[in-house]
């Protein structure tokens, strides 16, 4: 029986009226996982993009598919309300970032 192995499980039951917003990469669903360093060790919350194909010529194998599948350690909270509310926040400036670039040209 391994301790030290990292794992992520899918949060089946977010808060109940929890919005989590679609990647704002790829637009595909998003999903709240928790991962925790080791069985032992506590578990962060963290939500993450569902598109773990390739995309063009990407090798998914590689990568993962969407970058927002393995989002960086920010991503990562204490608290689901946490994660729910910094990846919202991040989608909406993303989005938000994307359309007045685009309006612009
Ligand atoms: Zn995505």
């Amino acid at each position: 029986m391994s301790t030290n192995q990292s794992r992520y499980t899918l949060e089946k039951y977010p808060p109940k009226g929890s919005k989590i917003a679609p990647c704002p990469v790829c637009g595909s669903q998003s999903e709240l996982w928790r991962y925790s360093e080791s069985k032992d060790s506590p578990s962060n919350p963290v939500v993450m993009c569902t598109h773990t194909d390739k995309i063009g010529p990407q090798d998914s194998l590689l990568t993962g598919g969407c970058f927002m599948s393995n989002p960086t350690d920010d991503f990562y909270k204490a608290t689901i309300r946490e994660a729910i509310e910094y990846w919202n926040s991040y989608a909406k400036a993303l989005v938000n970032l994307r359309n007045s670039n685009e309006a612009t040209k």
